[in-house]
């Protein structure tokens, strides 16, 4: 049985000696495994749509449960990321991400849209990537069931926290002053805004916010802590990323 997907491929393994083993998000689906025979040959018409972290149509033969690519017209190639290390490696981490969250069989429009829209902005150079990856964490976090408790502060209840800080370990924030046991990380009034826009905007508007570079960096070291607290795990990925960049 055939039918049609938009997928955004998270991940290829090559098998045997010109197919690809894929791993990719789509829309209807979920996560779903596909093969692409011939992906890597010369004379392949699915060479480029099936490439990792493209984003392509594709026409999938469905026999016991098993998926494979008969056709594939790409969409978006995000061709910023291919040029440009720092950005590949980010694009990356996003995709590994992705596919720790994705359902399989299950409706993902909600993480397709924020993969897509911030590989996009990535690509094209819209923002930093420190501000794109922040964006990201956290909004996948919220997505996913776990945004911070961010509207007031957990022990006294105030709505404009003094001094605001992190509490990792549940997600909470709190008044440097009504701070608990436990690790802390410090937000300033404006990374809290931050932190606040980005758990209440419209997907279509997550990257619109203004922050300063110190405000930024305390937001930045907030929501990869948080995701990789919320994860439980460490993202090979990440590790990459970070080596990467302290080597620019
Ligand atoms: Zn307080």
């Amino acid at each position: 049985m055939f039918r049609t997907e938009n997928a955004l491929i998270l991940r290829e393994v090559r098998f045997k000696e010109s197919d690809r083993i894929l791993t990719a998000l789509t829309a209807d689906a979920g996560k779903l495994t596909l093969a692409a025979h011939g992906a890597l040959s010369k004379k392949s018409r699915i060479a480029a749509a099936t490439q990792q972290l493209t984003y392509a149509e594709l026409t999938l033969f469905e026999k016991n449960g098993r998926y494979s690519v008969r056709e594939g017209v790409t969409k978006e190639a995000f061709q910023g990321l291919r040029t440009d290390l720092e950005r590949l490696a980010l694009g990356s981490y996003f995709a590994e991400c992705l596919e720790q969250y994705a359902g399989e069989e299950q409706p993902e429009p909600d993480l397709m849209r924020l993969g897509l829209n911030c590989l996009y902005a990535l690509s094209e150079g819209l923002y930093s990537p420190e501000k794109i990856k922040a964006a990201f964490e956290l909004r996948l976090m919220t997505e996913e069931g776990y945004a911070p408790a961010e509207e007031f502060c957990a022990v006294c209840g105030r709505q404009d926290i003094k001094e605001p800080v992190f509490m990792l370990e549940d997600g909470q924030t709190v008044c440097r002053g009504c701070r608990k046991a436990g690790k802390a990380l410090p937000l300033s009034e404006n990374a809290l805004a931050a932190l606040r826009y980005l758990v209440h905007a419209p997907a279509k508007k997550l990257l619109s916010f203004r922050v300063g570079d110190e405000d930024l960096h305390l937001l930045a070291d907030v929501a990869e802590n948080w995701l990789l607290q919320c994860s439980g795990r460490s993202f090979s990925t990440l590790t990459y990323y970070k080596n990467l960049i302290r080597n620019l």
